[in-house]
């Protein structure tokens, strides 16, 4: 690389010190600690996420691509508690400290941070395998948190936007194929920069029983809405949501499998009770029936028992 390397230091006051900030933040990058002043009345909401080139992403990727990826999915978690964010702190492990891949990394990470409404306020830089970590912090009122239990027999299990997109999106990807039309465009970016449907989670709060984000495929978290009792569910996969470019791309017996149990598609599953239907038609953002909580246990689509593989387990025997 003929790139100037940057020391520890100068690296942080170039691409981290002046990270945008509010009246949240009484003392921002640059000191030994953060100070933030939380929102009286409200939990915290913490999640940490972390990519590591090699199980992750591939070696080379986009650093503006894995900026939005990094932040699109930790960001995920807050809307699946139906949090509002508030801040984050971001761990960087760099083989190198080039500014050609910080330069694209942290203008990405900038623009992501405030069209989510988080502040970067801290974090830690060292020499290593390029791994990325970011802790997310956000409130929510703490009676409203939307938990993963609470699902009760006859709740409409309901899912944001499309699913199945970020899959096709990483196929693609994996087979070397530029996205050279606007279909394949939208996979990629479906992959690399998730919306995370913070809107939607904290209209659903008070109201929806159990919500998860989908990251490792609807039927994997959908199991995880069903854990801690003997409920089961039943899924009409005509009605699962496929985008237009899902569609186009694949055909429908490979859309609805992938929609199934492709990951990373950081769309919200939420329970419902029935008597709110209506609430769904005033949501910020689309929401789609795709079944029905039951009594008897076990996931079914199309009334036979559904086979839940597909979610990712970084330490599965078999892997
Ligand atoms: P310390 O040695 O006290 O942990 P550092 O020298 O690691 O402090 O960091 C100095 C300041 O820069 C701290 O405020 C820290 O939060 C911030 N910082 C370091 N790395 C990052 C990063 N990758 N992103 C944002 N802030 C960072
Ligand atoms: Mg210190």
């Amino acid at each position: 690389m003929s790139t100037p390397q940057l020391g520890e230091f100068e690296l942080i006051r170039r691409f981290f010190a002046d990270a945008a900030t509010d009246d949240s933040v009484a003392l921002g990058i640059g000191d030994d600690c953060a100070l933030l002043v939380p929102k009286a009345g409200e939990v915290m909401a913490v999640s940490i996420d972390t990519l590591v080139e090699g199980t992750h992403f591939l070696p080379g990727s986009d650093p503006a691509y894995l900026a939005s990826r990094l932040l699109g999915a930790s960001v995920s978690d807050l809307a699946a508690m139906g949090a509002e964010p508030a801040w984050f702190t971001l761990a960087l492990s760099l083989p190198q400290a080039d500014p050609e891949w910080l330069g694209p990394f942290t203008t990405s990470l900038a623009q992501c941070a405030g069209a989510f409404g988080i502040r970067l306020v801290g974090g830690d830089t060292t020499r290593g395998p390029l791994t990325l970590t970011a802790q997310v912090h956000g409130f929510v009122p703490a009676e409203q948190a939307l938990t993963r239990n609470g699902a009760q027999a006859g709740d409409l299990v309901c899912v944001t936007g499309t699913l199945g997109d970020s899959r096709a999106g990483l196929e693609e990807l994996l087979a070397g194929k530029d996205a050279d039309t606007p279909h394949a465009q939208y996979l990629a970016q479906r992959f690399f920069a998730p919306t995370p449907r913070l809107a939607t989670g904290m209209a659903l709060r008070g109201h929806a029983r159990a919500c998860i984000d989908i990251s490792d495929g609807l039927l994997a978290d959908l199991g995880h809405l069903l854990e801690n009792g003997t409920l089961g569910a039943e899924i009409d996969p005509d009605s699962l949501p496929l985008s237009a470019a899902l569609n186009a791309s694949v055909d429908k017996t490979q859309a609805q499998q992938w929609a199934l149990t492709g990951g990373e598609d950081f769309e919200l599953c939420f329970t419902l009770p029935a008597t709110k239907r209506d609430l769904l038609t005033t949501l910020p953002e689309p929401v789609t029936v795709v079944g029905t909580i039951t009594e008897q246990s076990g996931i079914r689509v199309a009334g036979k028992p559904a086979d839940v593989k597909g979610g990712y387990d970084h330490f599965a025997k078999d892997s």
